[in-house]
Formats: C-alpha cells, sequence, structure tokens
C-alpha cells in the first residue's frame, strides 16, 4: 500500500519568527511518532514542509504500517508537546488538501464501485488508485480513510459472489414422511377461513382455528425445550431505534427491508390542524401532507427480534451466579418489507417469531445451542412428525458483509432448518426455512459492552421460530383436518374450535 497526504496543522498563532526550528521538528518526527509501531523502513515520513504563516504545510508518504493521515494526527500532537509552551501556540486542527492511495486487491473488480466522500476511484488489475479533496480534522482522524478502504475491498469481493448462493450443507435429513396433501397451505387456510389477508401489505388475520395452532406450536416448544432447559419469558421492545442497530450490525444492511418508524414532528394538534380539516372534507388521508409533518425515523419496526433486547445488559457486568442466561420474547410482530417476495404465510410483511436468547461462557453458550438442537430434533420427529432437514449456513453477519464463505470452521454459525413444501415439489422452493439456531460468538457481547464477572470472554445465541413458518410446513404436510395430524400436536391442539361463519 502506498499513502500520499498533502495536508497541513493549522495553527493558533503565526510561526515564521520560528521557522528555523522547524527542520530539526521534522526530523526529529521523522524518526520517532512518525515510524513508531512499524517494520524498519516502513513508517510515515514528511517529505516536503513549508511554514506559511499560522500553518505548517507538509506532504506524508507512508505504506499501511503508520497511515499518512494517522501520522499528521500523530505530528500535531508532537508538535503541541514541542512548541505549545515554548511558543504559546498549538494546533487548532490538521487539515488535507490532496489525499492518494494506492492499494493491492485480491481480486480484480468486475465494474466500478460507488463510494461517497471519493473523489476519483480507478481500477488498473487489481491495483486500485483512490484520491480525496479537501479532507477535514474529524474525516482524518476517525478512521473514515480506513473504512473506506475496507469498503472498496468489500464491494469488490462482492461482486465475485453477487449471483453465488452461500455456503449451504446439509446436517441431518429426516426420514422422508408421506404427506397427507399436496396443496398449498395457504389457499388452503383461506378456503377454510382459518385465515384472511389483513389491509396491510404482507400481513394476515388468524382465525380461532390457526391462533389455536399457532398457540398449540408454542405450548410444545414451552413444555419440550424453554421448561426443560429453563429458558425464562421476558418482554423485548418492539420498535427497535437506530441506535440498538448500530450496536448489532444491523445497520450495515438492513435498510431495504426495514419498516421506518417516523414520529410526529409535533404534538400540538393546531400544527395537525390542516390534515384533520383535509380529511373531512374530501374522505382522503392527505398523504403528502403528513410526509411534511412526520420527523426523520427513529429507527424500524422489530426486524431481528432478539437485538432490542441487549439494551438490558449494556454496559453491565453480568454476575457469574447467574450464568447461563437463557430467555426468550413472544411478545409481538416482526416486520420486515418483503417487496415482491411475499407468498402466503411463508413470506410475509408481518410475521409472529418466538426468539430465544442464551448467553454464557462459550462453552456454555455451544452447549445450550446443542441442547436446543436436541429438542428441536425431538420436536420435529415425535410432535410433528414432519419431512424436514438441517443445514450449516453462513451466519447473516457474514452474509450480510457479503463476506461469504465457509461457515464450518468454528462454532460460530447458524444452523437452519428446512421443511419440505409438498405442493413445491421439484422446485426451487420445495423447501422452506422455518426457524435457526446461531451462536454469535462474542459478537453481542461486544457490540453492547456487556462483560461477565469471572472475566471470560462472553459469548451469545439466538434462535427464531417462526411461527407463521412452523404453521406453513405443518399444513403443507399435515393438511387441515386436525383429526389427521399426529398425535403430538393432535393432542395439545385438542380439536378444532368453532371458527367464524360468514354468509
Ligand atoms: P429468508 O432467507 O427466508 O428470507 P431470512 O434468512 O431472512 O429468511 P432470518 O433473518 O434468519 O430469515 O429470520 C429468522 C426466522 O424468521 C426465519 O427462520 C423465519 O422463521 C422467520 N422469518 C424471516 N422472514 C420472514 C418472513 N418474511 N415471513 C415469515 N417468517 C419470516
Ligand atoms: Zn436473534
Ligand atoms: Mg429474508
Amino acid at each position: 500500500m502506498r499513502f500520499h497526504l498533502e495536508g497541513r496543522l493549522v495553527l493558533s498563532g503565526d510561526i515564521s519568527k520560528a521557522a528555523s526550528d522547524i527542520p530539526a521538528f521534522i526530523e526529529e518526527a521523522n524518526a520517532t511518532v512518525l515510524v513508531k509501531g512499524a517494520p524498519a523502513g516502513k513508517g510515515a515520513r514528511v517529505g516536503l514542509f513549508n511554514v506559511k504563516g499560522d500553518t505548517l504545510e507538509v506532504t506524508i508518504d507512508s505504506d499501511e504500517f503508520v497511515r499518512s493521515h494517522d501520522a499528521l494526527v500523530r505530528l500535531a500532537k508532537l508538535f503541541g508537546q514541542r512548541f505549545g509552551r515554548k511558543l504559546a501556540v498549538g494546533v487548532r486542527r490538521v487539515e488535507a488538501d490532496n489525499y492518494l492511495i494506492e492499494m493491492e486487491l485480491e481480486r480484480e473488480p468486475l465494474q466500478l464501485a460507488r463510494i461517497p466522500f471519493v473523489e476519483t476511484l480507478r481500477f488498473d488489475g487489481k491495483r486500485c488508485t483512490v484520491t480525496f479533496g479537501k479532507l477535514d480534522e474529524k474525516f482524518l482522524s476517525e478512521k473514515y480513510v480506513d473504512r473506506i478502504l475496507t469498503l472498496i475491498k468489500d464491494k469488490v469481493n462482492a461482486q465475485h459472489y453477487a449471483g453465488k448462493s452461500e455456503h449451504w450443507e446439509q446436517v441431518f435429513r429426516s426420514p422422508e414422511r408421506p404427506a397427507l396433501t399436496d396443496q398449498d397451505p395457504t389457499a388452503l387456510l383461506e378456503k377454510e377461513g382459518w385465515i384472511r389477508r389483513g389491509a396491510s401489505r404482507g400481513q394476515w388475520i388468524f382465525g380461532p382455528e390457526m391462533t389455536r395452532l399457532f398457540r398449540t406450536f408454542e405450548r410444545i416448544v414451552e413444555r419440550e425445550l424453554l421448561e426443560p432447559l429453563g429458558f425464562q419469558e421476558m418482554i423485548f421492545p418492539k420498535l427497535e431505534p437506530f441506535s440498538v442497530w448500530e450496536r448489532s450490525g444491523h445497520a450495515k444492511g438492513i435498510y431495504p427491508e426495514v419498516y421506518y418508524v417516523c414520529p410526529p414532528k409535533s404534538r400540538d394538534p393546531a400544527f395537525w390542524e390542516e390534515v384533520i380539516d383535509h380529511y373531512r372534507i374530501t374522505n382522503e388521508v392527505p398523504l403528502e401532507k403528513i410526509r411534511d409533518r412526520l420527523d426523520l425515523p427513529v429507527g424500524g419496526m422489530t426486524y431481528a427480534q432478539c437485538p432490542a433486547l441487549w439494551t438490558f445488559f449494556q454496559g453491565r457486568t453480568i454476575a457469574n451466579d447467574r450464568m447461563p442466561i437463557r430467555v426468550f420474547d413472544r411478545s409481538g410482530t416482526s416486520h420486515r418489507y418483503e417487496s415482491g417476495g411475499l407468498h402466503g404465510i411463508e413470506r410475509v410483511d408481518e410475521f409472529h417469531r418466538m426468539e430465544l436468547v442464551w448467553l454464557g461462557t462459550r462453552q456454555q453458550t455451544v452447549e445450550t445451542a446443542t441442547a436446543l438442537a436436541e429438542g428441536y430434533r425431538r420436536i420435529f420427529e415425535a410432535f410433528l412428525e414432519l419431512d424436514w432437514r438441517m443445514a450449516r449456513v453462513t451466519p447473516w453477519f457474514m452474509a450480510q458483509e457479503r463476506l461469504v464463505g465457509d461457515a464450518d470452521q468454528s462454532e460460530i454459525g447458524t444452523t437452519d432448518y428446512e421443511g419440505r413444501l409438498p405442493y413445491r415439489k421439484g422446485t426451487a422452493e420445495e423447501w422452506l426455512e422455518f426457524q435457526n439456531v446461531s451462536v454469535n460468538g462474542t459478537k453481542y457481547p461486544r457490540g453492547f459492552t456487556v462483560k461477565l464477572q469471572s472475566g471470560e470472554p462472553l459469548w451469545s445465541g439466538c434462535s427464531g421460530i417462526g411461527l407463521e413458518r412452523w404453521a406453513a410446513v405443518f399444513v403443507a404436510q399435515k393438511g387441515m383436518d386436525s383429526a389427521a395430524w399426529p398425535a403430538g400436536v393432535r393432542g395439545p391442539y385438542g380439536g378444532t374450535p368453532r371458527g367464524i361463519r360468514f354468509l
């Protein structure tokens, strides 16, 4: 890598009179702070310099070890130490006029990438040249440059993975079980009146028969899994502010799928009077007038469900005697803008999910995941009697950064549970992911600065049980005659309730 920066220290006073002290200062910097931490001969170096009234102009060349922008900041600090007292002059700020960076990429880009803040971006084979124009202190001192270089590398790598499916490796397959139907479950459920479309897109209203099935699934999970493993119920918030997604990592990528939440700019009725009057006269909700009165989004509706929990632990140290922590939430809906991907109850914009979260040492976290996997297996084999399989897949946070690769390198990873949809036999959608189990390593504890009393690294995991997906797979395989369902579901279901009848 090669960095060439033309910048300056803007000082609090004129140093023209002390100009003769500057060469020795630059020499000292080149021999000390600008090479500190770099292999011999690979540090940063001030080449040209020039005193111009209250600024010290410099050019800095470097390798990757002390990057020129970091060198400029170090130079400013040293200047303060050497001259602050002596000349009663300090550094007001650092700036750059031009910055050129060359780096080698792992792979040649397939197309140009667009990057904010960058003036020009050129590729020559695997060599990438980035230039910037004027840069201010915040930009230079807060790692913007480094993140831009990482972003370029990630985007180029992503170009090579685009279209390639993520890592997927089957780790279990149930015995093939003959299905009792080959119909689309949503069509069956709608026809029998167990569900009806909601007024909003990708939203369903679940009638008494269907709700009883959801609750039956929940009860099975509680009895067979949550109670034996000591999972305790909590209530997680359902509006997730950006600050939570910044810490969980979701801020890096979920924007296209979020249902955003905007508060009003004011709750003063006078501020809304025109909207109210407009509606009363036209009987139409004036959307544009409402938009003008909305503040910026504060975040969005629940997306992944577990991130919002972490504020509970944020900045705290958890007592050893409470380890491992095992909790779950089922207090509300999750929302995703699935756009054209909507399909029946299988892919909806509003869904219901039990989310399990566990925290502990590395060993405890992995043990919990293993215990859950055993419990789930018993439930799908002995209660739901599904035709199902399990696969190791790329964890979401790796997929999101498009670092698609081999996910089975360590204990960190995601297992997807997939059920067969007989009505889609022979198509790419024959298998539907209906839940997953993830061991997330130290990702969340680090993101939310949570520690363990013992000082050992804190790990966590989570598992999302999608009720619509469970129901879709179950009804797709077992049909709607509850008397014909497997005993493990038929029993707790207790017969189809009297639903609602229309004329
Ligand atoms: P897919 O690849 O099917 O979009 P995903 O990878 O986006 O799934 P996750 O983010 O892993 O799903 O969500 C965990 C669980 O949440 C899923 O296993 C599923 O049960 C449920 N889920 C996610 N999106 C939807 C949706 N649009 N409709 C219904 N359930 C969903
Ligand atoms: Zn989760
Ligand atoms: Mg999805």
